[in-house]
């Protein structure tokens, strides 16, 4: 796999959104709902939800609740230790904790719940439908959570394995990254000295990357030092690339998924351990019901993948629904959330380019679409949604803006010769 930080490029459609203008007529043309060729019962989900989907479809196909259909699929990561972003095997907090965050919506009823922090319990997608089955409330967070959840039938149980548990002991020994200080929101934010300046997009063209000091040496020691101390702590050789990078750059990773039956009845839910290394009590948007997913049963269904703190800001999903309301199709919908994003730092590219997002967009009548903020996290390796409408595969998600988003947080550029050395 490879890591390099991305190259950069600026596309059409990014001159249209400097300008104001809607999505682009190249992009529109990814829209399933203007070739009119969609179907119920569909379900659409993050890519890493694509192994659960023919059992999730043949449930709901036999007459099964569109949100344990969802549900179903969200399982498949929440019970796998191996996916390091969801559930079982997640990354931990700062303190070396796994705490996980979901919501869900159940259009039929219009009911939702949500868990926010929750710590030793597998399935949060559905301790958040326990929530509104079995109280009056939407969301509970933290130690109330978690006892709820054990209350109500769901086993406690350690989440770290140990392949977190050595990826999270290498990021603390190591300890130079961390989710405290100013973010990129902060007015006085700079760009690493030596990472490529990006114009931003009212002025013009982008300048080209400037080239500052090669930093080789530096992070020769730097990538030296963590495959030391990875091969101390007992990390496999060939599990330590995917470790330092992790290290290095905290991943997100998430999934979410909606599920729409013949009759037109529709649910959604996303489920997360969130960003690695977060702070303790650190929610993202995948727990707030209209961020990382909102459902209406007039209307369709939205979730999100990507950068939470961004999301929750321009309450995505709940804006593509009321996009989608007010005549959107998916595409224009997604994309025009994804313009708010933008908008929030004025089109700076400087900063956006460490910004990424996925919405999944899903309408009543079966139109659906997938967007991105950018084209992947690099090249060969696009974002992708996953769908079944009776046969199953993985789409292309259409990129607002061409080239690839920056891992977080900000850094001088790794040079190309350690790329290629150590982030194979
Ligand atoms: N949105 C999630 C969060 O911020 C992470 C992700 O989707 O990758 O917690």
């Amino acid at each position: 796999m490879s890591f390099s930080r991305r190259d950069f490029v600026k596309t059409s459609v990014l001159g249209a959104v400097a300008a104001g203008l809607g999505p682009s007529a190249e992009a529109a043309q990814n829209d399933n709902a203007q070739s009119g060729s969609y179907k119920r019962p569909i379900i659409i989900c993050a890519h890493n939800g694509f192994n659960y989907l023919e059992d999730a479809f043949a449930f709901l196909k036999n007459g099964g609740d569109t949100l344990d259909a969802a549900l179903r699929v969200v399982k498949g990561p929440e019970d796998d230790p191996n996916d390091t972003s969801v559930g079982l095997g997640g990354i931990p907090n700062e303190e070396g904790v796994v705490e996980l965050d979901a919501c869900c919506m159940h259009g039929p009823t219009r009911r939702a719940g949500s868990v926010g922090a929750v710590r030793n319990i597998k399935n949060v997608s559905m301790v958040s439908k326990a929530v509104f089955e079995h109280t009056g409330h939407v969301m509970l967070v933290g130690e109330g959570a978690e006892r709820f959840a054990v209350d109500v039938g769901f086993p406690r149980e350690n989440l770290l394995t140990d392949h977190s548990r050595k990826i999270w002991l290498l990021w603390k020994e190591y300890h130079s990254r961390d989710w405290w200080g100013p973010g990129l929101t902060d007015p006085h934010w700079q760009p690493p000295l030596d990472a490529p300046q990006q114009a931003s997009p009212q002025k013009g063209e982008p300048q080209q990357p400037e080239r500052g000091k090669p930093q080789s040496q530096l992070w020769r020691d730097r990538y030296r030092r963590l495959e030391e101390h990875a091969a101390a702590l007992g990390i496999a050789e060939e599990d330590r690339a995917e470790a330092i990078h992790k290290v290095l750059f905290p991943p997100t990773g998430t999934i979410h998924c909606s599920a729409l039956n013949e009759k037109g009845e529709i649910s959604g839910c996303t489920t997360t351990s969130g960003l690695a290394f977060k702070l303790p009590g650190r929610c993202g948007d995948s727990p707030i019901i209209g961020a990382g997913c909102y459902t209406d049963q007039d209307v369709g269904s939205a979730g999100a993948t990507g950068s939470g703190e961004e999301n929750i800001k321009v309450a995505g999903a709940h804006t593509i629904v009321e996009n989608m309301r007010h005549g959107m199709s998916p595409h224009e919908a997604g994309m025009d959330a994804l313009q708010r994003i933008v908008r929030t730092y004025n089109g700076d590219m400087n900063r956006l380019r460490f910004v990424d997002m996925i919405y999944y967009v899903l309408r009543k009548d079966g139109a659906y679409a997938g967007v991105s903020l950018w084209e992947g996290y690099s090249a060969g390796h696009p974002h992708t949604i996953a769908v079944h409408d009776g046969s199953r595969r993985s789409e292309v998600a259409t990129p607002l803006f061409k080239g690839f988003s920056q891992d977080f947080p900000p850094e001088p550029k790794v040079p190309e010769e350690i790329r290629k050395q150590y982030l194979k």
